[in-house]
């Protein structure tokens, strides 16, 4: 969240580069080697990275797009393995190039073999890993992986970097510097949060429209946090998929403990967080908790009823519950995601949210408001003096922050927490304000000094300054 709005980096991409390999062969800590970020989980548990992320890799200044697709699995016949194996067919589809990493220390697998004859069908280029070589000296061991037919291995230890810099040279050399243009501040960051098995996958997958993220009755099927880039007519939408949040707080321990951490990161990132509540269940107490998380992190948030289909509830009836139990009272849709019901006009939404979320108001547009409201009602009196907005402007975008100056800072003002959230509340200092929801206010922070990370609480504490 910046302050500068659709600035656009500009920056090409080199082109699409797609990891694929077996589950355990070091993937995801390649990724994380590769992008410098923990954005993969790391775990011992076969097959815990499933879900497809794409992220952008930087190296000697020249930028691609790395997508990671999870494990491959060809043979096997769990529905899960099935539709990852399909999933890293479609990634080598749409990549200019394939890492196509082997675990060095196992040799070469039946399954490596499989994949090797699907890549060498595929007629892409192909980087050919041989990971887990921590030790240079026996960079020998890769030899063996030649007889896959894919060309000359090369020797990598994800986890300690070795090999990585010839690596990524070798990647850079072979793309074609071409490709999609780099995600731009333009874009609208989307977070979608939910307890687990409340549709966030399904949802996800139907906003794409396409099976791009796998859904499973299997619960943390989704541990991740991947980003994935979505574009709609002019609009770019960067979805940021979360790990369900645990509901107890003794159960979050190791990966679990670490995803819901990350949910919290995905919501810090985000511009719009659609909360996800099942209307087969109705609300829950979890899904306000995880409404709160979307409002600490300042996102614009939108409740989102899922699996419609189900429904047992009144919406009118989740909607008072909503608002009368969330202090940001979002706006609430219902989807579903099997028959794609609301899909579109959800999208349509985010983009209307992320509009005013990341509205700007040029100071003397502010100020000629400012004057009519003055001009309409006189502002209301307490203990017989009354509190006057004399001026303002915006200091932040994302979400738009005012600073208004008022003739007296000693003064509380009256429904402060409806000042907050002018528009969603009457709002007694500014009564216009609501019905100028044109301008975007989401939120009205009453400050005095530069914007802190949370609203001053009473404009007492404002300052003329
Ligand atoms: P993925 O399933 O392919 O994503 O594999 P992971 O990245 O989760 O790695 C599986 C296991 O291999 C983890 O325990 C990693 O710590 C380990 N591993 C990954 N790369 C290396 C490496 O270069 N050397 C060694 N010794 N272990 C590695
Ligand atoms: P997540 O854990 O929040 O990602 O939830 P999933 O997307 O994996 O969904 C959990 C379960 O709900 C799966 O069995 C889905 O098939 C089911 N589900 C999700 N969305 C819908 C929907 O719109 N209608 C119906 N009938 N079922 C759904």
């Amino acid at each position: 969240m910046s302050e500068e709005n659709g600035a656009g980096s500009g920056d090409e991409l080199l082109g699409t580069v797609a990891i694929v390999g077996f589950p355990n062969v070091g993937k995801s800590t390649l990724v994380n080697r590769l992008t410098e970020s923990r954005a993969a989980v790391v775990h011992e548990t076969p097959g815990v990275t499933r879900d497809r992320k794409e992220l952008v890799c930087e190296w000697n200044g020249k930028r691609f797009l790395l997508i990671d697709t999870g494990g491959v699995d060809i043979a096997g016949t769990d529905p899960i393995t099935r539709s990852i194996a399909e999933q890293a067919k479609a990634a080598v589809a749409e990549a200019d190039l394939v890492l196509f990493l082997t675990d060095a220390r196992a040799g070469i697998t039946p399954g490596d073999e499989e994949l090797a004859q699907i890549l060498r069908a595929a007629h892409k280029p192909v980087v050919l890993v041989a990971n887990k070589i921590d030790d240079p000296d026996q960079d020998a061991l890769a030899f063996e992986f030649h007889r896959l037919g894919l060309g000359d291995p090369f020797p990598l230890s994800a986890a300690h970097g070795h090999g990585t810099g010839d690596l990524l040279d070798s990647i850079v050399a072979r793309l074609p510097g071409r490709g999609r243009p780099a995600v731009t501040d333009a874009a609208i960051r989307v977070a979608i949060l939910g307890r687990p098995n409340v549709g966030k996958s399904s949802l996800l997958n139907a906003l794409l429209g396409e099976e791009r993220v796998i859904v499973s009755d299997q619960p943390g099927t989704t541990r991740d946090a991947i980003d994935t880039v979505f574009r709609r007519g002019e609009r770019e939408f960067v979805f940021i998929d979360t790990a369900g949040l645990r509901r107890k707080r003794r159960q979050r321990q190791g990966i679990e403990y670490y995803s819901e951490l990350r949910a919290l990161a995905a919501a810090e990132r985000a511009d719009v967080a659609l909360v996800l509540v099942d209307s087969s269940e109705g609300v829950v107490d979890h899904d306000l908790t995880v409404a709160d998380v979307a409002r600490k992190a300042q996102c614009s948030t939108i409740a989102v009823l899922s699996k419609w289909d189900l429904s047992e509830v009144e919406i009118e009836d989740v909607r008072a519950r909503l608002s009368e139990r969330l202090r940001q009272r979002p706006p609430v849709l219902t989807v579903s995601a099997k028959t794609g019901r609301g899909i579109a006009r959800l999208l349509d939404r985010i983009e209307t949210q992320f509009d005013k979320h990341s509205a700007r108001i040029p100071t003397a547009e502010l100020n000629r408001f400012l004057a009519e409201l003055r001009e309409a009602r006189e502002s209301p009196a307490r203990n017989g003096r009354r509190l006057n907005l004399l001026y303002g402007t915006q200091v932040h975008a994302r979400p738009p922050r005012f600073r208004f100056f008022v003739n007296d800072p000693a003064q509380r003002p009256p429904a402060q927490p409806a000042l907050r959230h002018a528009g969603a509340r009457q709002a007694a200092a500014l009564p216009l304000l609501r019905q100028r929801p044109e301008l975007g206010y989401t939120r009205l922070w009453l400050l005095g000094r530069e914007p802190a990370s949370r609203p001053l609480r009473a404009a007492g504490r404002a300052r003329r300054d």
